[in-house]
C-alpha cells in the first residue's frame, strides 16, 4: 500500500490491565528560546490507554498549550520521548509526522478553526482531505460524524449561521470523523457560556462511551471534576495524576 504503512504498528500494550497504550510521555520538556531560556516543559512522563477520557488541568503559563503542541506532535520536544500508538515521533522525519499526525490525531481548539463559508458538511469532510478518501466518502464519513455530534439536521448550514456550540460541535465531528486514535481538545469549552459549554462535555463523555479516547485541556477546574481522569500541571510539570501514575518512569 503506502509507504507510510510501516508507521501504523499495532499499538504496544502493558501489562497492568487496561487497554492499549495510545499515548506515552516519558520525561519531555520543552525550552522556548536561548536569551533567557523559557522552560515551558520540565520532564513530563504519562500515559493515556484507549478509550480514556482524560483532562489535563492547570492554570494560565502552566504549560498546558506546550503540551497539546508536543503530544500532538506540532512541535518535537526539547528533550525526552513522544509515543503516539507505540510509535517514538523523534525517528519520523517531518513529513512522516505529519502522516501520523493527520491519521491518529484529532484536534479541536478554542476558536474552533471552522471555513465559515462552506457548509457543516463540507467542514467536517476536509477533515479526511490527508486520508486518501474520495469526494463522495469523505462526504459520507462526514454525514455520519454530524449525526453522531447530533448535528444532521444541519450539516448544509454553513457555521457563519450557526450557535457557538453548534460550530463547536462541527469541530468536534472534523476531529472525529478520520477515527483518529487520539483526539486533542484545547479549552473547548472556552469561548462558550457555562450552559452550552456543559452541552459540549456531556457530547465528549457520550463519544467516549463510543469509543473515542479524548485528552481535553482546560484551565477550568470545574469541567476537569467532569471527566474521569485528572492530571493537573503547573510550572511545566505534572503535579498529580487521579490516574496515579506521578513520578513515571
Ligand atoms: P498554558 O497553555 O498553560 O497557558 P503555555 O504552554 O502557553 O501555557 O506556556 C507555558 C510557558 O511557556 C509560559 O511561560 C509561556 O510564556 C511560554 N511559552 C509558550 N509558548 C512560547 C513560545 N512560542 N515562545 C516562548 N515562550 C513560550
Ligand atoms: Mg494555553
Amino acid at each position: 500500500m503506502s509507504a507510510l504503512d510501516d508507521i501504523s504498528r499495532p499499538a504496544l500494550s502493558y501489562g497492568g490491565g487496561g487497554g492499549q497504550v495510545v499515548l506515552e510521555l516519558a520525561a519531555v520538556t520543552k525550552t522556548y528560546g536561548q536569551d533567557p531560556p523559557v522552560p515551558a516543559l520540565r520532564g513530563v512522563s504519562f500515559r493515556v490507554r484507549r478509550g480514556e477520557l482524560v483532562a489535563i488541568v492547570g492554570p494560565s503559563g502552566s504549560g498546558k498549550t506546550t503540551l497539546l503542541h508536543v503530544m500532538g506532535t506540532l512541535e518535537r520536544p526539547t528533550d525526552g520521548v513522544v509515543r503516539i500508538n507505540g510509535v517514538d515521533v523523534a525517528g519520523l522525519d517531518d513529513r512522516r509526522m505529519a502522516a501520523l499526525r493527520a491519521r491518529s490525531i484529532g484536534f479541536v481548539f478554542q476558536q474552533f478553526f471552522l471555513q465559515e463559508f462552506q457548509s457543516a458538511l463540507d467542514n467536517v469532510a476536509d477533515g479526511l482531505l490527508y486520508a486518501g478518501v474520495e469526494v463522495t466518502e469523505r462526504r459520507a464519513r462526514a454525514a455520519r460524524a454530524l449525526t453522531q455530534v447530533g448535528l444532521a439536521h444541519r450539516a448544509m448550514f454553513r457555521p457563519s449561521k450557526m450557535s457557538g456550540g453548534e460550530r463547536q460541535r462541527v469541530a468536534i465531528a472534523r476531529a472525529l470523523v478520520g477515527q483518529p486514535a487520539i483526539v486533542l481538545a484545547d479549552e473547548p469549552t472556552g469561548n462558550l457560556d457555562s450552559a452550552t459549554g456543559a452541552t459540549i462535555v456531556d457530547l465528549l463523555h457520550k463519544l467516549n462511551a463510543e469509543g473515542a479516547t479524548i485528552i481535553v485541556i482546560t484551565h477550568d477546574e470545574g469541567l476537569a471534576a467532569r471527566l474521569p481522569r485528572q492530571v493537573h500541571v503547573l510550572d511545566g510539570k505534572i503535579i498529580s495524576d487521579s490516574a496515579g501514575a506521578v513520578g513515571y518512569p
